[in-house]
């Protein structure tokens, strides 16, 4: 694969003519060459000086050459060419099994949505991973339960690597997977990838959270739900996402606690669309999209509190069906977060959530097709650093529920479907 950097966008040979716009226009003449390692060390020093690097380097750049070097890419300091999808997908493909497994679960979680399969959903695993090794140490214990559990819950992992931040933070293991600042983003396209192959190799399904638009090109096929987060539900570049993805995709409530928002999302992801996107080759594309029909709400609670109660999900689904077709997977049922607004972020409240969820399952409420936990091998969660300087298990993001507890609920929730199922 590429290994080399580049300053500026695609463009000329060096020393090209610039300004001219006839035959040997810079932007007509082949590949651009590539920054040099002393051109960059030029850039580095720079910046380490306080300068800017784009005025004190005479390190020479495609605007430069073209003539737009005080119009354009001010506040670039580097574009660093990225293997294509296709590189990717070639270099670390899923196997047979590992697609069996994608394309049947995904088959399964439709089944749950649309009411075909009375089991509950269960969406559970940390709130990032920030370590493949304990990730993949979790999705062993988690498989095992979901072999014996597999009558009354369809589980599946949550695999998250691009974390949506309030103000600004550790952005995932894809951004920055070594945690330091260092933004290694192919390291962390290639380690996401590997993780997933790992999650499907113990057997288990994934979800994940879709952030950047051009990243789920190089891990979407090994994914079987994914979701549209609480910041990005009223987000139409996220909805022509999912318009086109070929999983079903839950939408958050907004952070205010607007449902209407994430029904909104269903709406419109439910439609074709049409926008920019990159192909399999990373070539800029105007991409045309058949639309989603298995887009649902999630319920993750707000900043004025929770919306797991049941007089909550019988007004969310009211103005589901409201808004979506009777038939549609939106107006069958929601999935509850039991995290995030749902629990204050505190991984005790969220177990809580989930046991007043299992009583109201065993009682017989309708509306909830599924939960989501938060949850990992430790309990609660610490600081982001580099890896050797973590608790091994322990989320750096949101508070998990420890992997002890979690096996308890996961078998209150099972109790509470059979109890439902023979009622
Ligand atoms: C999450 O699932 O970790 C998350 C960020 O959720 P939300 O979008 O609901 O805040
Ligand atoms: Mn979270």
């Amino acid at each position: 694969m590429q290994q080399q950097k580049n300053m500026g966008a695609a463009g000329p040979a060096r020393g090209a003519a610039s300004g001219d716009a006839g035959a040997g226009h810079p932007l007509h003449v082949g590949p651009q060459p590539l920054n040099t390692p002393e051109e960059l060390r030029a850039i580095r020093q720079a910046m380490d000086e306080g300068k800017n690097p784009l005025v004190a380097t005479d390190v020479p750049r495609w605007e430069d050459q073209v003539g737009v070097s005080r119009i354009v890419n001010r506040r670039i300091l580097e574009l660093e060419p990225l293997p294509t999808p296709a590189q990717v997908l070639s270099e670390l493909p899923l196997d047979k099994a590992a697609q069996e497994i994608v394309a049947y679960s995904r088959d399964e979680i439709r089944a749950c949505l649309y009411g075909q399969d009375d089991r509950l959903l269960v969406i559970v695993g940390p709130c990032s991973v920030h370590d493949p090794t304990a990730a993949l140490d979790y999705a062993h214990r988690l498989a095992k339960v979901m072999d014996e559990l597999d009558g009354e819950l369809l589980i599946v992992m949550r695999v998250y690597f691009e974390k949506p931040r309030t103000t600004v933070g550790w952005k995932g293991l894809i951004n920055d997977p070594d945690i330091d600042g260092t933004h290694n983003i192919r390291k962390g396209l290639l380690l996401a990838r590997k993780t997933l192959l790992g999650v499907l190799n113990e057997g288990l399904a994934a979800a994940t959270e879709f952030l950047e638009p051009t990243s789920p090109q190089f891990i979407a096929d090994a994914v079987s739900w994914g979701a549209i987060g609480a910041r990005n539900t009223e987000s139409q570049v996220h909805r022509q996402l999912a318009s086109g993805m070929s999983m079903p995709i839950g939408f958050k409530n907004a952070t205010d606690g607007s449902v209407k928002a994430a029904v909104n999302g269903c709406f419109a992801s439910a439609q074709q669309h049409t926008f920019f996107g990159i192909d399999h080759l990373g070539r800029a594309c105007a991409v045309e999209t058949l639309g989603n029909p298995d887009c649902h709400v999630v319920l993750r609670g707000s900043i004025d509190g929770p919306n797991y109660d049941a007089a909550s999900v019988r007004r969310a689904m009211d103005d589901i069906r409201a808004m979506m077709p009777a038939d549609s997977a939106a107006a069958h049922g929601l999935i509850i977060d039991c995290s995030h607004g749902n629990s204050g972020k505190d991984e005790h409240r969220q177990a809580e959530v989930v046991r007043d969820i299992a009583r109201r399952i065993a009682d017989g409420e309708t509306g909830i097709t599924g939960v989501m936990m938060e949850s990992f091998i430790e309990g609660g969660n610490q600081p982001a650093a580099p890896l050797d300087q973590l608790v091994y298990g322990k989320s750096i993001t949101d508070k998990c529920i420890s992997w002890e507890e979690t096996e308890r609920l996961l078998r209150e929730l099972a109790a509470a479907v059979s109890t439902r199922r023979w009622k």
